[in-house]
């Protein structure tokens, strides 16, 4: 496989990836929406010794536990990190060059899920996280 690659709308944010992600999950959830506008948002999470950063993001905003970083220069959302989750990071699907080869397997939050978003047959449901934290 050769390595993939994201960059943030201005492309001054940008990663490669030597692996490719431990799993792809979508949140339907509020703050996830607040963070980035969208409906619901897809996430890659790869370990973060199998990424590369070209140049980190400097933007971030933090609560509680949680740190969202993002673009200072364009804004885009990049990556979402949870210090119950060390050693791994959230990439939003966005960020990536080739989004279309990524399909969430797990769907977040679906009791926070809009009423006009229709989650795929097959896809594994959470109340809540899809992710256990301890
Ligand atoms: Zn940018
Ligand atoms: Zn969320």
């Amino acid at each position: 496989m050769s390595d993939l690659t994201g960059r943030c709308r201005c492309g001054r944010v940008s990663l490669r990836a030597r692996a490719a992600p431990l799993s792809v999950r979508a949140c339907h959830c509020g703050d996830c929406r607040k963070a980035t506008g969208a409906p619901y948002s897809v996430f890659l999470e790869f370990a973060l010794q199998t990424l590369h950063w070209e140049q980190e993001p400097s933007g971030v905003s933090c609560r509680g536990v949680t740190r969202r970083r993002f673009c200072q220069n364009c804004g885009s959302p990049v990556d979402y990190r949870d210090d119950r989750l060390p050693g791994q990071t959230y990439v939003l699907l966005g960020m990536m060059d080739e989004p279309e080869l990524f399909e969430a397997s797990d769907h977040a939050f679906t009791h926070e899920a809009l009423p006009d978003v229709t989650i795929p047959e097959g896809k594994r449901r959470h109340p809540a996280f899809s992710v256990e934290r301890p």
